[in-house]
């Protein structure tokens, strides 16, 4: 068939992908556990159903201005000047179908063929992707230490006359890391100073866990909104744990923005006015289910962490957000597409390999589930892959007999 070469080379979302097979599998019967997944199990908080709903039954349901409802507008500056300490005028925010569509928007935005992005390894596989989708190139700098703290003389290094910007996640999507707020100093300050972009992706920026907080970029910019290179991403899919409502937004310099909206305008016109709706009645709704939300999440991560130290070998960062981790598996395989396709077969639980992040020899691990995803799936790992475990293990109903260690 004839598609275009750059069509052709943009990979499948892996994590998309095995949601796919996971769901085949269920579909067929078979128990599976899905620890690839990137999105919580709650329903949607009550002021957001009833917010959609009343918005739906007005039957009024028409194109929004692209760059978004104002009414949303007036709650996300609320909420920027609640969590960010900066007020911002509505010319600086659009919102746009998911927060992927805003970062989508803004490369498309900032970056000329064969201009480049430096993505901090472990890095959110869509990144290097939607880089190369504008003709850009990504630019992967990968912490020296082994750790997954970036370092301001890395990214130096990989900065030269093309360098147009620097995308920055933390808490970050895959290793649960926050960056100390001495590197989000030392970005913003070299950013500004460079002229680069800095796309800040706060997708998950109260999603913290042991009262570590994840420190606004704006705080450490002088500059006003119209001559700061900050763009900040948010949204509502994963503190909100609202992924299917596809709300999200970037908040930049109104030239930029203005930029984003013709794109927009091109393409999807705007985001849905009953979405938008719903979006707006979580902002403003009551605020503790997202603190309930988060508890949960971080006794989820207890009990990850708590489960995965038995294992033999296993290397293990304490995440301080998001609901993932990156667990280093090299002492059972350095191939972690193989030892996931292994670990699906044989004890039926989903992983996601670290080489699509960036970090091969490692697992991207959720624990957005519920606490027994997290107990069975690792009890199943260990059975799987450490020859210290017992050899049989109940999946469902069925007696299954290791014989292969
Ligand atoms: N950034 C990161 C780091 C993510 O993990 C995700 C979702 N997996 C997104 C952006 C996209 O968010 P949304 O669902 O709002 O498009």
């Amino acid at each position: 068939m004839s598609v275009s070469q750059l069509a052709r080379s943009i990979v499948e979302s892996p994590t998309l992908r095995l949601n796919e097979e996971a769901r085949l599998l269920r579909e067929r019967g078979e128990p599976v556990i899905h620890l690839g997944i990137g999105e919580p199990k709650n329903k949607a908080p009550l002021n957001a159903i009833l917010s959609t709903a009343s918005k739906l039954v007005t039957g009024d349901v028409k194109y929004s201005p692209t760059d978004g409802l104002p009414s949303l507008k007036k709650a996300i500056i609320k909420y920027t000047e609640e969590h960010y300490d900066r007020l911002v005028a509505p010319e600086n925010l659009i919102i746009s179908s998911g927060a992927k569509q805003s970062i989508f928007n803004v490369l498309y935005s900032i970056l000329n063929p064969q201009d480049e992005a430096i993505i901090l390894a472990p890095y959110w596989v869509s990144y290097p992707e939607m880089v190369r989708m504008v003709y850009g190139v990504p630019v992967i700098v990968k912490p020296e230490d082994g750790t997954f703290t970036p370092r301001l003389e890395d990214i130096e290094k990989a900065v030269g006359p093309y360098t147009k910007a620097l995308i920055v996640n933390s808490p970050n999507n895959p290793s649960g890391a926050v960056f100390p707020e001495s590197f989000i100093a030392q970005v913003v300050e070299f950013c500004e100073r460079r002229d680069i972009y800095l796309i800040m992706d706060d997708i998950y920026h109260t999603l913290v866990f042991d009262g570590v907080q994840a420190p606004p970029a704006y705080r450490f910019s002088k500059r006003d909104l119209e001559s700061t290179k900050i763009i900040v991403i948010n949204g509502i899919a994963k503190v909100y744990g609202m992924t299917g409502y596809r709300i999200g937004w970037a908040i930049a310099p109104r030239e930029l923005v203005q930029i984003m909206t013709n794109i927009q305008a091109q393409t999807t016109s705007c985001t849905s006015s009953v979405l938008q709706a719903g979006a707006e009645g979580a902002l403003l709704g009551l605020q503790s289910v997202v603190e309930a939300l988060r508890l949960q999440i971080q006794n989820n991560r207890d009990v990850m962490m708590q489960e995965l130290q038995s294992f033999t070998g296993v290397r293990i960062r304490k995440p301080e957000g998001t609901f993932y981790c990156l667990p280093d598996f090299r002492a059972y395989s350095n191939n972690s597409l193989e030892l996931c396709r292994f670990l699906l077969e044989k004890a039926l639980v989903v992983t996601v390999p670290g080489k699509e992040f960036g970090m091969e020899g490692h697992l991207r691990l959720s624990y957005s589930g519920t606490v027994k995803d997290v107990t069975e799936g690792l009890a199943r790992m260990k059975w799987a892959l450490d020859p210290t475990s017992a050899n049989e293990i109940y999946i469902g109903d069925k007696k299954l007999v290791r014989d292969w260690l």
